[in-house]
């Protein structure tokens, strides 16, 4: 079956916020951060609200462990030149994982790190060190390495600096990969030739190893190292490629999740922006691309 969501916010509400959000677009997983991605302030997770949340999943066939938070992209495992700042980064990372133990998430995903100012060798150690410290058999709560573009000095671009990262790892059953689209082009991986990719994939890490794929097409070419991501077919990677990996048959029980950029929209001279998610996961369940969809996002929420 078809795990399809996207990236929900989680706000007042909580999980449950995120849950509504996702069900109003017809997914039937989601991706949240538990707080801002861009900041550490972080509330106490409402174990009421859990609770109910649960139940609710429950009704609507919603299997939690296909369930993903993200952990905010300013924490950074990669570099210890301000140690304070890697400390209190694998400290944050730490309670995350608790956070969605107490939820019953059992996958979170992070951006493996930034080598600021060091080599890329040296900033993958300062990773697994850091992962070493963090799963110690304390939290039930996988973590999931993000590939990512290779903007700027980040680490995990290529499927060998993964790998590298994971060799290291006393506790590999703790740790999974989130294969990104946008960010595997970006990388360098051409998706017209995913199943190569897979191959690859599978030799240094293992297939076994993908508890998410990121469903997002690219504002940019294969190479390009940017990280813009863009609507589902109106990218450089194509609805076609974004399908064959959506519906891969490797990749039956994992996850999808869109972070595709929300739609613009000039209403009364204000800027407005409207969520995609709901016309995208129709998209993909029909298997057919509508070049009309951003023209009917924009009809439906003029309303
Ligand atoms: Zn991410
Ligand atoms: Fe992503
Ligand atoms: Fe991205």
């Amino acid at each position: 079956m078809l795990i399809i969501g996207s990236h929900v916010s989680f706000g007042k509400e909580q999980i449950m916020g995120a849950l509504n959000e996702a069900l109003s677009y017809n997914a039937n997983t989601f991706m949240f951060y538990t707080g801002a991605p861009t900041n550490t302030i972080r509330k106490e997770i409402n174990e009421n609200i859990v609770q109910e949340a649960r139940l609710k999943m429950m009704e609507n066939s919603i299997d939690i462990n296909n369930v993903v938070c993200h952990a905010p992209y300013i924490v950074n495992l990669g570099s210890k030149k301000d140690i304070s700042k890697w400390e209190f980064s694998i400290e944050f990372i730490r309670n995350e994982l608790s956070r969605c133990d107490a939820m019953g998430i059992t996958k979170m995903v992070l951006h493996p790190g930034n080598a600021v100012g060091i080599s890329k060798e040296e900033g993958l150690d300062n990773i697994a060190e850091a992962l070493n410290i963090i799963l110690d058999g304390t939290t039930k709560c996988k973590i999931l390495l993000e590939t990512m573009a290779g903007k700027g000095t980040e680490c995990g671009c290529t499927i060998e600096e993964l790998a590298y990262i994971i060799d290291r790892l006393d506790n590999k059953e703790q740790v999974g990969v989130c294969v990104d689209t946008c960010h595997i082009s970006d990388g360098g991986y051409a998706l017209s030739e995913f199943n190569e990719y897979l191959d690859e994939f599978d030799k240094k890490i293992g297939i076994d190893k993908i508890g998410c794929i990121h469903v997002n097409d690219s504002k940019n070419v294969v190479g390009s190292h940017k990280d813009r991501h863009a609507n589902i077919g109106i990218g450089t990677i194509g609805f076609d490629n974004l399908i064959h990996v959506i519906y891969h048959e490797k990749l039956i029980d994992v996850p999808k999740i869109l972070e595709t950029p929300y739609i613009g929209d000039t209403d009364e001279s204000k800027e407005r922006l409207y969520p995609p998610y709901k016309y995208e996961i129709e998209m993909i369940r029909n298997k057919k691309f509508d070049s009309s969809f951003l023209d009917n996002i924009r009809e439906e929420y003029r309303k």
